[in-house]
């Protein structure tokens, strides 16, 4: 991946990424692809120049349209649970947002469709991405909470923005033996992060992780 420092943070910010690192392995996180990828990853130049020198902050940061840039631990732990042992090769995010989390996967997975529904929010994602060197990644707008079906059946399916229910579309999008990392719950800051494991047709095991806080996934185009 080619790295775009435009905004001369230059040494400063590998520093404060190395710090993050620590941080992260200290909050618990292990594996050390995920690791790996974030350690490269400049964040910075996904958020507003504004708060670029809080970007290497274990915290959300607003990107705008109300929505935030995950805090880097939910960004590790969520991308870890995904991995568990051996890396998926097709993954569906849905809510793109900064397009960070998409560029953590796409340093992982051979292919990754990112879908939001925001389009402002999309166009810098994709923008973004495209300058930074990942062509393996395929951002969509679109209503996510009907996956992406083009593209389906998917080794892995993350959504980073928190339904009341799954929606079935994802389940079903899922291919045997693949996993969807999702929160869910209410906007009543009662959401838990759900691992969901596809057995057969029709069988799903549901693993409550942690408690999380996320924007709602909504489901009109803006
Ligand atoms: N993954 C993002 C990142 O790395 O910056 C953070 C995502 S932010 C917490 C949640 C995102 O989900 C927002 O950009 C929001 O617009 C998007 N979203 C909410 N509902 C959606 C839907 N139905 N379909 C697609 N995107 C949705």
């Amino acid at each position: 991946m080619k790295e775009l420092d435009v905004r001369g943070i230059g040494m400063t910010s590998q520093r404060t990424r190395d710090r993050l690192i620590v941080k992260l392995r200290e909050m618990g996180i292990k594996n050390e692809e995920v690791l790996r990828v974030m350690r490269y990853i400049p964040r910075h130049l996904f958020v507003d120049e504004a708060l670029a020198s809080r970007s290497y902050e274990n915290s959300s940061l607003p990107i705008g349209h109300a929505q935030t840039i995950s805090q880097p631990y939910i960004v590790a732990k969520m991308t870890e649970l995904l991995l568990h042992e051996s890396v998926p090769e097709k993954v569906l995010e849905v809510g793109t947002g900064s397009g960070y989390q998409a560029a953590v996967l796409g340093g992982l997975v051979r292919e990754l469709h990112t879908v939001e529904r925001i389009t402002p929010l999309h166009k810098g994602a994709r923008d973004l991405l495209y300058q930074l060197g990942y062509r393996n990644v395929r951002t969509h707008l679109a209503d996510g909470s009907w996956g992406w079906e083009q593209s389906a059946p998917y080794d892995a399916i993350m959504v980073t923005a928190a339904p009341e229910q799954v929606p079935d579309a994802l389940k079903q999008q899922l291919a045997i033996g693949g996993r969807l990392v999702i929160p869910v719950g209410g906007d009543d800051g009662k959401q838990m992060l759900q691992l969901i494991r596809r057995l057969s047709e029709d069988e799903f095991v549901v693993e409550n992780k942690e408690a999380v806080v996320f924007v709602p996934l909504l489901d009109e185009i803006n």
